[in-house]
């Protein structure tokens, strides 16, 4: 993460937030203690994303027995493992060890059975998995995924020392490690010291939002505290965003353009009607699914 650019995307007008929302404490797999902060009522809201998970703990209980085998159509997920190390095998024969700032993309396409299970006993293990929809034409295509360690994403410096991580999209000339045509989807790490201010260009289009998940930052008029997603609203005169601290911050900068077609979502499975969902059921029991 060395290049470094100039800070600006002009902005004149930041989008303003919409809506704070503090995520929901539950668990997840086999007994992974997690915070949703993308629940099943904000999916069309902020389509075409389906679901945010944060979690972080350095209580080797809360995380250790993982996500056991389980299956996956019709999206894609995207893990971002802040701290921890954390295995991957699929029904596809791969494999792969995700460990400290690195980065899975996986596409489940018409399905994949696969676990994610901690490869440590203790100490922290902290990060997020992002749900990203697939168009209706994608839903059954091929499964495909992609490992980054940290040292493959892309990033840069701004002149105002913010360090960002483009794991996906475009920001300031800096393409990310995926791009997607359909969804379009923006997912900016930023480390923001404090005082400093970060600007993002959002076309209009794009649904949008922050997580903050240390320090707080505040956007227009409005100061957005530690583990507290930021819906921003869609403006029409706004160009993007504006992000400004007065103390250190660590947030995720997520946008995508909307799909704008139903959404069918049954557990681990998300297709467009219901009779897709049930096919994806007696795929999933019958072993069509791998
Ligand atoms: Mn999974």
């Amino acid at each position: 993460m060395t290049q470094i650019v100039p800070s600006a995307e002009p902005i004149t007008q930041s989008r303003t937030v919409e809506r704070q929302v503090v995520g929901k404490a539950t668990s997840d797999g086999a007994g992974v203690k997690l915070t949703r902060v993308l629940t099943q009522s904000l999916q069309r809201r902020l389509d075409p994303f389906l679901m945010l998970d944060a979690f972080g703990s350095d209580q080797p209980d809360d995380y250790i027995a993982g996500f056991p085998d389980h299956p996956h159509r019709g999206f894609e997920t995207i893990t971002y493992m802040i701290a921890g190390r954390m295995r991957h095998r699929d029904s596809a024969g791969h494999e792969g060890l995700l460990e400290n700032g690195g980065v899975q993309w996986m596409t489940a396409g018409r399905g994949v059975i696969h676990s994610e299970i901690p490869q440590q006993e203790e100490g922290v293990m902290e990060g997020f998995q992002l749900w990203l929809n697939l168009p209706a034409r994608d839903k059954m295509t091929a499964p495909w995924y992609r490992d980054f360690a940290v040292a493959d994403l892309p990033g840069f410096v701004t002149d105002a020392d913010v360090a960002v991580t483009v794991i996906a999209g475009e920001s300031h000339g800096v393409t990310g490690a995926v791009t997607r045509e359909a969804t379009a989807p923006l997912y900016l790490d930023l480390h923001l010291p404090a005082g400093s201010r970060f600007t993002q260009a959002l076309p209009t289009g794009l649904n949008a939002f922050v997580y903050v998940y240390r320090g707080a930052v505040s956007i227009a008029d409005s100061s957005v505290p530690a583990q507290r997603m930021a819906i921003l609203a869609n403006d029409p005169e706004a160009e993007g965003v504006v992000i400004e601290t007065t103390e250190a911050a660590k947030v995720l900068l997520i946008a995508g353009q909307p799909l704008n077609e139903p959404i069918a979502q049954y557990g681990p499975f998300v297709m467009n009607t219901e009779p897709e969902i049930y096919q994806a059921l007696s795929d999933f029991r019958e072993g069509r699914l791998a």
